[in-house]
Formats: structure tokens, sequence, C-alpha cells
């Protein structure tokens, strides 16, 4: 009778865990460490060509500024008490509406000469998930996918009916000449392999213990008019779950879409048991590696452990905690 009682509350307490999804106690063994930060915030502006040859003092301090104005932003937030998801959201928009990224206004030409943009983002404790893709001219387009995931019933939406949607959430919609800038158009005139990256993603960690993640771009430079890349794409481009981690992506979409790449490393660590450090590290510089695939993430766990690995020259990123732990870095430095 014993036993069976036994029996009975092990089962009970492996459907409750079960049920708690990503609100479960963590099925990875990552060490807490003494010192869990209370809130972390980590970001990335994109990854790609990036040397320290190919970009003046000049344009490494503005790089650098903006995404300390990001990580400020994002940080405000969650100093304050505000949720994980409205930090990503405050340092999405930074960049966004910063010509210097591949995202809102800056974002990269089709091959039609017109900006499309992506964007997604995830809320960890609910699991809840929203996107756009191939949009024109929904001024924020983080703004567009967390209106997807908070007040429609859909996960993804993409062109006129992703714009008729924010539209009626009351988003601002400009014309797509509002995200042109002459450095874009340049690069896709002359194919300026330097120029292809910049996509922004922001993944943070609040002060309740939840997590979240978001990514926005403009995709590759000289796309075929119509091509989705993996940034709307939950589990390839962002994915956020509290059980495990909160990754955004940036790099050569078509791998990160066909390997799950986001979805991988959070995988990873709640089937192997593997660190964040140790499945961000493995997704990024072999698997990705191996397929042929180039790009990084950012990634945060629930105790607040931060990896930004990548296999390319360089990425814009960078963090902070809340134990006042921050750093920004463009180069492999
Ligand atoms: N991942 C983006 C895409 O393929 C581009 C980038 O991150 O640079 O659309």
């Amino acid at each position: 009778m014993k036993q069976l009682s036994v029996t009975r509350f092990s089962l009970i307490a492996i459907v409750i865990v079960q049920l708690a999804g990503c609100n479960g106690r963590p099925s990875v063994q990552e060490h807490a460490g003494n010192d869990v930060p209370q809130y972390v915030l980590a970001i990335h502006g994109g990854a790609g060509t990036l040397s320290r040859e190919r970009m003046t003092r000049e344009q490494q301090d503005q790089y650098t500024s903006k995404l300390n104005e990001a990580l400020e932003a994002g940080e405000a937030v969650l100093s304050s008490g505000g949720t994980s998801l409205d930090a990503v959201r405050a340092a999405i928009m930074i960049m966004e509406d910063s010509p210097l990224f591949n995202a809102g206004r800056g974002a990269v030409f089709t091959n039609q000469l017109r900006v499309e943009l992506d964007a997604s983002v995830m809320d960890g404790q609910t699991r809840n998930a929203g996107a756009i893709a191939g949009v024109t001219d929904i001024k924020n387009p983080v703004l567009g996918a967390i209106a997807v995931m908070e007040n429609s019933p859909h996960v993804m939406m993409a062109g006129t009916g992703a714009s008729d949607f924010a539209a009626g959430q009351g988003l601002e919609i400009v014309e797509n000449s509002y995200f042109h800038t002459e450095r874009r158009r340049e690069a896709v005139k002359r194919q300026i392999e330097a120029e292809k990256q910049g996509t922004v993603g922001a993944v943070a960690l609040d002060t309740y213990g939840n997590l979240a993640a978001a990514t926005s771009t403009g995709g590759m430079s000289n796309k075929r008019y119509g091509r989705i890349g993996d940034s709307p794409v939950i589990g390839a481009g962002t994915w956020a779950c509290n059980s495990t981690c909160a990754v955004s992506a940036t790099g050569h979409g078509e791998y990160f879409i066909r390997n799950v790449v986001s979805y991988d490393i959070a995988a990873l660590m709640e089937y192997s048991g593997m660190t964040l450090n140790e499945a961000s590290g493995h997704v990024i510089n072999s698997k990705l590696v191996e397929a042929g695939g180039t790009g990084g993430v950012v990634a945060v766990d629930r105790y607040g452990n931060v990896s930004m690995p990548f296999n390319t020259e360089g990425m814009y990123r960078g963090y902070v905690k809340s134990t006042g732990e921050k750093e920004i870095l463009i180069f492999r430095d």
C-alpha cells in the first residue's frame, strides 16, 4: 500500500511537471552558481564579414553607441520590474529605428529594390509566439509580431494581410520609402557582401524568472522578392521556453531554417543535459559549420547565463546583467 502511494505520488509529480511545460522545473542540470542575476538582457545587431580593417573607428563607435542605447532601453524596463517581453521590444525598437541595422529603417533591399521585413517574438513562460513575414509598411515589425502573438489566434501572418491586421491594431504604417537608405541601395546594386548583415535580436530574463526572445530583419540583401528567411520562423530564428533558454539568431536564414537552429539549442539542453554554452556552441560552431551555414545567436538561460557564439568574422552583440556586468562587442576579440 505504501509502495502504491509512492508510485502514485511519483506519477502525479511527473504529470504536474509535464503540465507545467515552460513553467516547470528545468530539465537541464545547468549550474545556477551563487550569483544568479535578477535580470539579463542580450542583444545582437547581425553577424557577418565584420573586421577591424573594414570599419573605421567612427563606424565602430556609431554601432557601439547604438547597441548601448538598445541595452539601456531594455535594462530600464527590467530594472523597474518590467517583463522580459517588454525589454526585448524596447531594445529591438531602438535598433529598428536606427538606419545602422538591417531591420526597420535601413533594412536591405530585395532584387526589386523594395524592402520586405520579417520579425518574430516568443514568450518563454507561455510559449506563445507571434510573427510577421514579408511586410512592406509596418514601421516597427517587432510590434507587428507582438500584436499577432497577443491579439490574434495565429502565430504567423504575412504580406498585406499582416499589414491590414497591424493597421487595425493601431500600429504605425509607413510608405516603403521610409525604410530606404542610400547605403543599402548602393549595396544591392553593387552586391556589397559586407552590407548584408544587421538583423537585430534580443533575449531577456526578467525579475520574475521569465524568458523572452525577439528577432527583426530585412532579410538577405538582393533576396528574391517574396523570400522569407529564418527570422520570423519560430524554432529557427527565435525560441524561448522558461525551462531551457531564449534564443535569437542571425545569419544565412535558409541554413537556420533547415537546421531549426534556435530550437535545436533548447532541445540539446533539454534532452542531452548540455549547458547553454555547450548547446549553443555545438550548434553554431559544429552543426551549422558542417552544414555550410554562417551566423550566430544570442541566448540566455533561466539562471542568467549568456552565450553569444558565431562562426562569422564578427557579430554586433552585447549584454547587461543586474549584477552590473556589461559588454558590447563587434569583432572576434
Ligand atoms: N537571418 C536573416 C535572414 O536570413 C538575415 C541575417 O540575419 O543577416 O533573413
